[in-house]
């Protein structure tokens, strides 16, 4: 009778969670609360969430959004930098409160969480804080915060377990002193100099923020060029780009040992790079950010007969079906695409195709032709496939290439060494032109992509980009008036 019942912005509220639930969600994040709310608001199916942590997942509350909130603020650094070049008298180098920022992007995000809560008890979702493990194929065992187990029957179990930062390598001694994106979140002060390993978006973007805001920023990458699953062109650009931007970039580099100043709290990374051997001394904050792993260890998976693929991903079929009937899985607990807007998709497609009517049966995501930014400096947009893949997949004679370097009118103003980079990729396939990637790097290329997207999805040739009359004066209209 003391099973409880957490909801977590107001005051603790204690109620008896139900015995039973046509579908119950593991993850109160981004995949999670769509499918759960889709399945109980659309379609009426007794549902309930159990989340762990705070409502939101890691989009809300370490992810997406604080980032980008984050990456604002780089960008207005960046603006006042650029500003005097149109005639404004402004400081140069803007005071930035960090921890003021801080807390107030704490508070967003915490209405954020009330607001999710909020939106469960409108769609009649049952939301239970607690932890919780498989111990059948229709049974899931629920700990609340207070430590009180129960059991919960599920006709239907989604596995929205999502991930964690993957941690330093073990092999490094002294890698713990190093944080992690979650812990990226959590930094009170500005620091002086900190030094980043990783070379995926999460890297990047990070590297790309602190270097903005005035931070000393070394970035540690394993190869010559950060990005790498990204289209050359990008590779090369945003790399050349943060090395004139300033960021100190330590190319074919490893790191042997970190130590930590016990007096000081400041650390040290002993690595070896192009240029030899050298330690990083100083340094406030080191954050791995080498990527994430699925958080399905210890969740009673294997046990229920849930197969995991060597990464720990959840297995799955084009239908979010896992290797057990009436178990699915979908989000960064699966792979392939790790964004917030797959797991959202994947998540409502699948309750109505669980939940909805006859013509909803055959409904799936289409994990082809996923448009994602990366809120680097400049920003880099990408849809489709990359030039080595579109070679691969159609023949180097099969495509044809077009290509656009060029400064974007915004900097007309500015000095010469103060102009960012825009580049523009189209890769078009067979006779008809088929755009089958596309590629940008440039100021706006976030919002742009959007937009293009829908073109692509739609099977736009290059024909059709042409035929669309082009916007006056912006960047995108180069992508229509490509030669
Ligand atoms: P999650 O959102 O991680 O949710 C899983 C939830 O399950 C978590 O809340 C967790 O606490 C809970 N949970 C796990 N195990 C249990 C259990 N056993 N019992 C109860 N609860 C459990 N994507 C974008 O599209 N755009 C971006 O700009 C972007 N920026 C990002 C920046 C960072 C720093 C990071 C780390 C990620 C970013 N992402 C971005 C990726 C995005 O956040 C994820 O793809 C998305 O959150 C995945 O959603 P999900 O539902 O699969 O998992
Ligand atoms: P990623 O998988 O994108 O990148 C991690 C990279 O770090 C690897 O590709 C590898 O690159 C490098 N790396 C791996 N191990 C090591 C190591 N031991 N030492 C040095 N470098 C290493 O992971 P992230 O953590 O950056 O992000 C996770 C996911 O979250 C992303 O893939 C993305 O899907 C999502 N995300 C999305 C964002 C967005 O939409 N804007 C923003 C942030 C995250 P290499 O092989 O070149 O060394």
């Amino acid at each position: 009778a003391s099973i409880s019942r957490h909801l977590s912005t107001t005051p603790t509220i204690m109620a008896p969670i139900s015995k039973e639930a046509d579908y119950l969600v593991i993850g109160g994040g981004s995949g999670g609360l769509a499918s759960a709310r889709a399945a109980s608001a659309k379609f009426g199916t007794k549902t309930m969430v159990v989340e762990s942590k705070r409502l939101g997942g890691t989009c809300v509350n370490v992810g997406c959004v604080p980032k980008k909130v984050t990456y604002n603020a780089a960008f207005i650094a960046e603006t006042i930098h650029q500003a005097k070049d149109y005639g404004f008298r402004v400081q140069e180098t803007a005071p930035f409160d960090w921890t003021t920022f801080k807390h107030k992007r704490d508070a967003y995000v915490k209405r954020l969480n009330g607001i999710y809560e909020r939106n469960l008890v409108n769609d009649k979702v049952e939301y239970v804080r607690g932890w919780a493990r498989l111990v059948s194929k229709n049974e899931v065992e629920v700990t609340t915060d207070d430590g009180e187990k129960s059991i919960v029957r599920a006709k239907k179990i989604l596995l929205a377990v999502g991930g964690n930062p993957t941690a330093g390598p073990a092999n490094i001694p002294g890698h713990e002193h190093g944080i992690d994106s979650d812990g990226f979140f959590d930094i009170e002060t500005l620091p002086k100099k900190v030094a980043l390993v990783g070379a995926g978006y999460i890297a990047v973007e990070f590297a790309g923020m602190f270097n903005a805001l005035g931070v000393e920023t070394h970035l540690f990458i394993r190869h010559e060029h950060f990005l790498r699953s990204f289209d050359p062109m990008i590779q090369e650009a945003v790399t050349n780009e943060y090395e004139r931007l300033g960021v100190i970039l330590h190319k074919n580099s490893s790191q042997s040992r970190v130590e930590k100043d016990a007096q000081t709290g400041k650390l040290s990374i002993h690595y070896k790079d192009a240029g030899g051997e050298g330690v990083l001394g100083d340094v406030d904050h080191l954050i791995w950010a080498i990527g994430r792993t699925a958080a399905t260890q210890n969740i009673g998976l294997e046990e229920a007969g849930v197969k995991l693929g060597s990464k720990g991903h959840v297995i799955v079929d084009e239908y979010q079906n896992t290797s057990v009937d009436n178990i699915y899985s979908l989000g960064d607990a699966t792979g392939p695409v790790d964004l917030t807007p797959v797991a959202i998709a994947a998540g409502r497609r699948l309750a109505a195709r669980l939940f909805g009517p006859p013509e909803f049966k055959a409904l799936k995501l289409d994990y082809g032709n996923i448009p994602s930014v990366v809120f680097s400096h400049p920003e880099v947009g990408s849809i489709g496939l990359s030039e080595p893949q579109a070679v691969e997949k159609y023949g180097r004679d099969n495509l044809k290439i077009y290509k656009t370097a060029f400064t974007a009118m915004y900097y007309a103003m500015m000095e010469p060494d103060q102009k960012g980079p825009t580049s523009y990729k189209l890769i078009c396939a067979g006779p008809d032109e088929k755009v089958v990637g596309l590629h940008i790097l440039g100021l706006g290329s976030g919002e742009m992509l959007q937009g293009f997207g829908v073109a692509i999805k739609m099977g736009a040739t290059k024909a059709d980009f042409d035929s669309c009359v082009a916007i006056h004066p912006t960047s995108a209209e180069e992508l229509v008036t490509l030669k």
